[in-house]
């Protein structure tokens, strides 16, 4: 008989999605959360921590995408980036598609999510650790951000929080003095995004967030993409900036610093999909509008 993984992060709304595992390829409880990898024979390889699905070999192309090119190219100059989290490198493999970015850090609580990963997702690690460009950081990431902002006058054009859910090690990373450290060390005009749920589960994660960054910036809000193991439909990723031209650029701006960032593959994004992506789904929008706090 098959082993059925189940995601719980639903549990309190009363349902769960279940996976029958082909193989287990790894299971162990770290310092910091449980993670499990197995085999999937339509999703591939499935990583969940602490019963959340994190990455999956046949859908991450769209999360890993979104989450990178959005931002880089709405910035237009992206030299220095900041991944928190991020353990299996699916992130920063997007990002060093990208020749303009100079320097990339990657700080992550869990070194076993990324040893694992030198085994699991070659796909993602071997490009990223063989690229000088990139760095990586064992740390948490709400320690990392303060003290680059307090003690050193290192500064990001792009920050990416691909954190885990609000639980456990990455529930630190959706509070305000987390928001207010990435401020401080942002580079004039740069921008932060995050993971932030699936609005119709996780409606009061996207209100909180949202409220949180219009607190700190000019513009706080969200853009969107369907991610089929992230269930719940449309997952919102947050969106704040001091900078509030740049998620109103158009498609030809976009379409012309993609030709000129080389015009690397990709499987989601399009210059169009990008411009699309803010534009909410009434439920969406509402949500975001009801955290006006300004
Ligand atoms: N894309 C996934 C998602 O949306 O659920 C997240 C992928 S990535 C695996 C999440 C990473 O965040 C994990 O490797 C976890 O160890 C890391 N993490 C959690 N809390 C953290 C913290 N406080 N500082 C740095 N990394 C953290």
């Amino acid at each position: 008989m098959k082993r059925q993984i189940s995601e719980t992060l639903f549990d309190d709304l009363g349902f769960r999605m279940s996976y029958e595992a082909a193989r287990i390829l790894y299971e162990t409880q770290t310092e910091h959360q449980h993670l499990v990898l197995f085999e999937h024979r339509f999703f591939g390889k499935m990583l969940m921590l602490d019963g959340a699905t994190q990455v999956t070999s046949r859908d991450e192309f769209i999360y890993h995408e979104m989450m990178t090119h959005v931002p880089i190219l709405a910035h237009g100059r992206a030299k220095e980036v900041l991944i928190v989290g991020g353990g299996d490198c699916g992130i920063a493999e997007e990002v060093l598609k990208h020749k303009s970015v100079e320097r990339l850090t990657q700080v992550e609580i869990d070194a076993s999510v990324v040893e694992f990963s030198k085994e699991h997702f070659p796909e993602f690690t071997r490009p990223v650790l063989a690229d000088k460009r990139f760095d990586l950081v064992i740390d948490d990431g709400m320690k990392y951000v303060a003290k680059i902002a307090a003690k050193t006058d290192r500064r990001f054009d792009v920050i990416i929080v691909d954190s885990t859910d609000p639980q456990g090690p990455g529930k630190v990373l959706f509070s305000s003095k987390f928001y207010a450290a990435c401020r401080r060390a942002l580079r004039k005009g740069g921008v932060m995004v995050t993971q932030n749920g699936v609005p119709l589960f996780q409606s009061q994660e996207l209100r909180s967030g949202v409220r949180k960054f219009r607190t700190l910036f000019a513009d706080g809000t969200c853009y969107i993409a369907a991610i089929p193991t992230y269930i719940g439909g449309h997952m919102a990723m947050g969106w704040a900036t001091d900078n509030t031209r740049l998620r109103r650029l158009p498609v030809a701006t976009i379409a012309a610093r993609y030709k000129a960032a080389g015009r690397f593959p990709t499987k989601y994004w399009t210059p169009e999909v990008h411009v699309a992506a803010f534009a909410l789904p009434r439920f969406i929008a509402d949500v975001v509008a009801k955290a006006q706090s300004r």
